[in-house]
């Protein structure tokens, strides 16, 4: 039995879902003690639960100790099944972290299953589904997984609702992903959505983010989304290179305007360019999990997170696959997995 301490490092959930992922596709059971201690409200909160319940219902799972506040958990995976499922957090829990907790057990199979997850598909602190959809997922399908997700609802904190169809085929030959460089500059863009909200707020943070990165007005667009059930504003911006493509995402906050929101993203992404390197702190602690479950390879990032460090850690707990982060000059370190990486 593998014995995870969940307030090592970043000391959050990610490292309960490193760890089901592993267990899954390892067939190895694992405990897991001090669940997210590091955070202010620590244990398993619904969206964890969800993930755990997620595992559970695709490896034919038995566990102990999946109820909301509890610090410790204990996951015995079974046989894996491909097939259809459907999984409702029940809050605005981040559906995205659900299905990359589970996505990657999926691929290893050889028939197609489908998932559709209710809950938040745009979140603070998670991937929102412009970031699966347009960064995440593109680079996974060069390293042979077959995952497409379509997201059929949008889902703001507080009221939920959201809805992503994920379809998962059983992955061609693996390839090991490197990423040295971004490569050339194909598109960039930003989109200001409100949903319940007056359309002017979004028009307003679209045209201040053009302003503050001197993008052109047409390429920062604002939209009204009346499908979401709750009120929410989000504003997300591309970068799409040849080799990546990063999305960077802000919430509109209230008693904060929309020009302060715009500022903040600018600034982020202008930190991004400023490090010249193609992979940024987010995508580089989501990339190393389908890195050491295929080929491994290589990617430039900025430092390090404590998301990134602490993932490595998870998974030496699984596996013994070699990952080396070494630094190439101030702003720049390399992260290689993996024999050849
Ligand atoms: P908690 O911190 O409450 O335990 P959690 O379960 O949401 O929360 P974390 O351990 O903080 O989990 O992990 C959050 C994940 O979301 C990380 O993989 C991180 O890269 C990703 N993430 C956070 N913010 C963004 C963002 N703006 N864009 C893309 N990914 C993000």
């Amino acid at each position: 039995m593998i014995i995870i301490d969940g307030s090592e490092g970043e000391g959050g959930g990610q490292v309960l879902r490193t760890a089901l992922t592993l267990s899954m596709v390892t067939g190895k059971p694992f405990t897991i003690e001090n669940i997210r201690a590091r955070r202010s409200k620590p244990g398993l909160m619904r969206q964890h639960l969800a993930c755990v319940k997620a595992a559970a219902a695709i490896s034919g799972a038995s566990h102990e100790g999946a109820v909301i506040g509890s610090g410790k958990l204990i996951f015995r995976p079974g046989a894996l099944k491909a097939g259809n499922y459907r999984f409702d957090i029940g809050s605005a829990g981040s559906t995205t972290l659900v299905l990359q907790t589970i996505m990657l057990a999926l691929a290893a199979l050889d028939a197609p299953s489908t998932i559709v997850v209710t809950g938040g598909t745009h979140n603070m602190a998670a991937p929102c589904f412009d970031f699966l959809g347009e960064s995440f997922l593109p680079i996974i399908r060069r390293m042979g997984f077959r995952i497409e997700a379509e997201c059929l609802r949008r889902g703001f904190y507080p009221a939920g609702g959201g809805e992503i169809r994920m379809t998962i085929g059983p992955s061609e030959a693996h390839v090991s992903l490197v990423l040295d460089t971004a490569g050339r500059r194909l598109g960039q863009g930003a989109k200001a959505i409100v949903s319940h909200l007056p359309y002017d707020i979004a028009r307003r943070e679209a045209a201040a983010f053009a302003d503050a990165m001197g993008w052109t007005a047409e390429t920062c667009v604002a939209h009204s989304d009346a499908a979401a059930i709750g009120p929410g504003n989000v504003l997300t911006a591309h970068l799409e290179c040849e080799h990546v493509t990063e999305i960077f995402t802000t919430f509109g906050r209230q008693g904060v305007s929309g020009d302060r929101i715009a500022q903040e993203l600018a600034k982020e992404i202008k930190d991004h360019l400023s490090a010249g390197a193609p992979v940024g702190h987010y995508l580089a602690d989501q990339l190393l999990l389908p890195m050491v479950l295929t080929k491994g390879g290589r990617f430039v990032t900025s430092r390090p997170s404590a998301h990134c460090s602490t993932n490595i850690e998870v998974i030496r707990s699984f596996l013994n696959t070699p990952i080396a982060s070494t630094r190439l000059d101030d702003r720049r370190w390399m992260i290689s997995v993996g024999e050849q990486g």
